[in-house]
C-alpha cells in the first residue's frame, strides 16, 4: 500500500493547528460587506436570485447562469457555452479571486444568477460576490458550535446552496436549513432538520422543486436513522418526510413501502439507528416529475451486527424515485443488497437522455463507491447496464436477470469469519465529487480510484458517545493491509472518460496522488475542467484527455468547477481549498512537503484575465529533522491497547496508523509537542481545551486509562517512524 504522509512546518505546534481554522461566532450573522453598487457595466445586476420553476426547467434558454448546483435538474454539469474552447483554452488566466475565512474542507459548487455567486464554505458559511469582479456583497455566518465538528465523519464540509425567488437556502452542520435573503444575507428562516440529541449533521447542498426545499443529512457511521424531508420555501414549513430505512415495527411504518421493507432486516436493528442517510446526491426530472435520491451505507457497516442473518436491508445503497409533491414511493434500485462495506449510493446521480440499441432512453445514472458505473430506467428504475469501472473483488459482476451483485463469498468477511482486503475501500471507487456528462461527445468524465480496505469484523459493536460505531476493528484492518505489503492492491487515481452506453473506458488521465479525487465540470468548447491535489486547475481535451491548459492555484481542489458568463463574456470559477495540501511526492514515511497552509479561494478565471495571486513561500523541509517524540512510555499491552482506541476514535481525523494525510487540517500528533507532558495531553483529550477548533472533549469515550495508551502509541509510533527516516 502506498501510505501518504504530511509535515507541518509548525511541526513543534502541530497540535494547536487544530485551533487553525477560525473560531465560529455562536449566533448567526449576516455582515453586508459593501453596500449594492449601482450599474457600472453593461448589465445592471440584480442580485434577486429570483429562480423559479420555469426558468430552472428551462435552463438552457440562459446558458450565462448556473442556477443550481449541477446545473441542470438532471446535475449533467455540461455547460454549453463554447467561447473558452480548444482553440484558446491556453489564454484563460485569472481574472479575480476571494480568499474565505476558514481552512477547513471546501466542497462546494457554487450558484451564480442574476449578477451574484452563492457559494458556501466549511462551518456552512455563505458568501455572496458579484460575479463582475468578486466584491462581497455579503457573508453569512450559521453560528455553528465548533464541538459539532466531532459529529461529522468527513470535515465540516459544505457542498452547495440552493436559489429560490431571492432566497438562498443552506443546510448546516448542525443540522438546521436556513434561508438567506439574496440581496442582504439577512435571515429569513430557519428550521432544525433533526433529532438534535443525534449526531446528526448536513453536508448536502439542498434541492428545490416546485417552491419545495428538499434536505437530507449524514451520521451513518454514529448510529442514526436515514432521511429527506421537504419545507416550504417561502415558510420553511415541513411539507414531507421520507424514511429510507424502517424504524421499530412495533411503532408502525411511516410510509407503507416500509412495511416490505421491514421484511428485508433481522435483529433490533432500529436501535442501532440502521443508516441509509441521503447525505449528498439527488436530480429530478421535470418531465416525469421524479425527484431521484441516493441512499447511503448501513449503520453500523458491519452487516452481521446491524441485521443478524443478513438479508437485502432495503432502502440501504438505493437510488430511490419519489414523487416531489408528497414524498410518495415512486421505485427504488438498490446496488448493494446487504451492504456491509461502507458502499453508498449517495453518489452523483444524473439524468440524460442516451442512445441504446437504436432507441432513445431516459435514464438515471450513478458511479457509487461499489465500484460499478449503472445505468437505470428513469421512469421505471429497471436495470439497463452495470459494469466494473475500476477493479472489483466484492462481486464478479451485476446479473442482468436477476439484476442483483453475484458476489465472492469471502469479501463478506463478518460470515466467513475471514478477514480479507476488499476492494473498493470505503472511500469507494468513486466517492462524492461530481462527474460530467458531455452531450458533446455522450462521455461521463468521472473522478475514479482504485482503493481497498482490510475488513475485520468487531464481534461486539462499541458504542459510546464519540467517534465511530462501524463493527470493524480498524488496528486489525490496517495490520493486514500492512501485512500484504506489495502484495496489497494497488493505490491509485484518475481522471476516467467512461462510455455508459457501451459501458467501457475511453480514456483515462492519471493523478499523481494516488487517493486523490476532484470534481469534474464538461463544455461545449471540447474541454474537461478539473482541479487536482497537487494545487493544479487543469483543462483536458475532451475527446482524448489531452492536456491543454493548467494553472497553479496554490491549494489542493476537490470541489467542481462551474462556467458562466459576465457581460457577454465566458467566465469558469472553482473553490480551491480540501483538507490540506497533500505531500508532494508520493510519499514514503521520511519525505518532504511544501507548507500545509490551506489557501482556500474562490478562483474565477476567463481569456485574458489579468489578476495575480500573492506570492507563495515555499518551504521545503526535512521532515526527518523535525520529528523528535519524547522517551517512550508505558509497555507493549499498553501501546497496543492505545492503537486500538486510537484506530476506534482518532484515526477518522488524525489519520490511520498516527500519520495524517492532511495535516492543515488535521494535525499529526506524532509532531505535537503535548506528547512529552500527561497533564498537557489530557487537558486535550479529556479536558476539551481546544474545543474551539474542533477538538472537543473525549471523556465521555474513554476509560481511565485510554488517554494515557492513546499518548503511548503515538510516542510509539513516531519513535519506529523516525527510526526508520534517520537509517
Ligand atoms: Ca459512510
Amino acid at each position: 500500500m502506498t501510505r501518504l504522509i504530511g509535515f507541518s512546518t509548525l511541526a513543534t505546534a502541530a497540535l494547536l493547528i487544530a485551533a487553525c481554522g477560525p473560531t465560529p461566532e455562536q449566533t448567526p450573522s449576516a455582515i453586508p460587506v459593501t453596500p449594492i453598487p449601482t450599474a457600472v457595466s453593461a448589465t445592471t445586476p440584480s442580485f434577486g436570485a429570483a429562480v423559479n420553476t420555469e426558468r430552472l426547467v428551462a435552463f438552457d434558454s440562459e446558458p450565462g447562469n448556473w442556477m443550481s448546483v449541477g446545473r441542470d435538474y438532471g446535475e449533467q454539469r455540461y455547460s454549453p457555452l463554447e467561447q473558452i474552447n480548444v482553440n484558446n483554452v491556453g489564454q484563460l488566466s485569472l481574472t479575480w479571486y476571494a480568499d474565505i475565512d476558514t481552512s477547513r474542507g471546501q466542497e462546494a459548487t457554487p450558484v451564480v444568477v442574476d449578477g451574484a455567486m452563492y457559494v458556501s464554505t466549511a462551518w456552512s458559511h455563505v458568501k455572496a460576490y458579484d460575479v463582475r469582479d468578486g466584491t462581497l456583497l455579503w457573508a453569512f455566518d450559521p453560528g455553528v458550535d465548533p464541538a459539532k465538528g466531532v459529529d461529522a465523519c468527513c470535515d465540516v464540509v459544505n457542498r452547495g446552496v440552493a436559489v429560490w425567488e431571492g432566497i438562498v437556502f443552506v443546510g448546516t452542520i448542525d443540522g438546521r436549513l436556513i434561508a438567506l435573503d439574496s440581496q442582504t444575507g439577512e435571515q429569513v428562516w430557519s428550521v432544525v432538520t433533526i433529532d438534535e440529541t443525534k449526531p446528526y449533521t448536513i453536508t448536502g447542498a439542498p434541492r428545490i422543486v416546485k417552491g419545495k426545499v428538499i434536505i437530507g443529512n449524514a451520521g451513518a457511521e454514529y448510529g442514526v436513522r436515514g432521511y429527506v424531508t421537504a419545507y416550504d420555501a417561502a415558510t420553511g414549513e415541513q411539507a414531507w418526510r421520507y424514511y429510507t430505512v424502517p424504524g421499530n415495527p412495533a411503532d408502525g411504518f411511516e410510509q407503507p413501502e416500509l412495511e416490505m421493507a421491514a421484511q428485508t432486516w433481522n435483529g433490533e436493528w432500529w436501535t442501532l439507528g440502521g443508516g441509509g442517510t441521503v447525505w449528498d446526491a439527488m436530480a429530478y426530472d421535470a418531465d416525469l416529475n421524479l425527484l431521484y435520491i441516493g441512499v447511503g451505507n448501513g449503520s453500523p457497516w458491519n452487516q452481521s451486527l446491524r441485521s443478524p442473518g443478513g438479508g437485502d436491508n432495503l432502502f440501504l445503497t438505493s437510488i430511490m424515485a419519489l414523487n416531489p409533491d408528497d414524498g410518495t414511493y415512486r421505485w427504488h434500485y438498490q446496488t448493494t443488497p446487504g451492504e456491509t462495506w461502507d458502499y453508498t449510493a449517495t453518489q452523483h446521480i444524473m439524468v440524460a437522455d442516451l442512445m441504446i440499441d437504436g432507441q432513445q432512453r431516459r435514464v438515471v445514472m450513478q458511479a457509487p463507491k461499489n465500484g460499478f458505473f449503472y445505468v437505470l430506467d428513469a421512469a421505471t428504475g429497471q436495470l439497463i447496464s452495470a459494469e466494473k469501472f475500476v477493479p472489483v473483488n466484492w462481486a464478479s459482476h451485476i446479473d442482468l436477470e436477476t439484476d442483483r451483485p453475484v458476489e465472492i463469498p469471502e469479501a463478506r468477511y463478518d460470515e466467513t469469519g475471514v478477514p480479507m482486503i476488499v476492494y473498493p475501500g470505503p472511500q469507494g471507487g468513486h466517492n462524492w465529487h461530481p462527474m460530467s456528462f458531455s452531450q458533446r461527445t455522450n462521455l461521463v468524465y468521472l473522478p475514479a480510484r482504485e482503493q481497498h480496505r482490510g475488513y475485520v469484523a468487531d464481534p461486539v459493536l462499541i458504542t459510546t458517545d464519540r467517534g465511530w460505531n462501524i463493527g470493524l476493528d480498524s488496528s486489525a484492518g490496517a495490520a493486514l493491509v500492512e501485512a500484504a505489503g506489495d502484495n496489497a492492491p494497488q493505490t491509485q487515481a484518475y481522471l476516467l472518460a467512461w462510455d455508459p452506453v457501451n459501458q467501457r473506458e475511453v480514456w483515462r488521465s492519471p493523478r499523481l496522488v494516488p487517493n486523490e479525487a476532484a470534481g469534474v465540470l464538461s463544455t461545449a468548447g471540447g474541454l474537461v475542467f478539473q482541479g487536482n491535489a497537487s494545487g493544479e486547475f487543469n483543462a483536458y481535451k475532451d475527446d482524448n484527455g489531452e492536456l491543454l491548459w493548467s494553472a497553479m492555484t496554490q491549494a489542493m481542489i476537490v470541489a467542481a468547477p462551474i462556467t458562466f458568463t459576465v457581460d457577454g463574456v465566458q467566465h469558469v470559477a472553482v473553490l480551491a481549498g480540501g483538507r490540506s495540501l497533500p505531500t508532494t511526492g508520493a510519499g514514503a514515511i521520511g519525505s518532504t512537503t511544501r507548507a500545509s497552509t490551506n489557501n482556500s479561494r474562490m478562483l474565477v478565471f476567463k481569456i485574458g484575465g489579468n489578476a495575480q495571486l500573492p506570492d507563495e513561500l515555499p518551504q521545503e523541509v526535512s521532515a526527518a529533522g523535525e520529528l523528535n517524540p519524547p522517551p517512550m512510555i508505558g509497555d507493549s499491552e499498553t501501546i497496543a491497547h492505545g492503537e486500538q482506541v486510537y484506530g476506534r476514535l482518532c484515526s477518522v481525523c488524525h489519520g490511520a496508523s498516527g500519520i495524517s494525510d492532511s495535516v492543515g487540517t488535521f494535525p499529526d500528533l506524532r509532531y505535537s509537542a503535548r506528547l512529552a507532558s500527561a497533564e498537557a495531553w489530557h487537558s486535550v483529550v479529556i479536558g476539551g481545551e481546544l474545543v474551539a477548533g474542533g477538538m472537543v472533549s473525549f471523556a465521555g469515550a474513554l476509560e481511565t486509562a485510554d488517554p494515557e495508551a492513546i499518548r503511548a502509541y503515538i510516542i510509539a509510533r513516531a519513535t519506529a517512524d523516525r527510526e526508520a527516516m534517520t537509517r
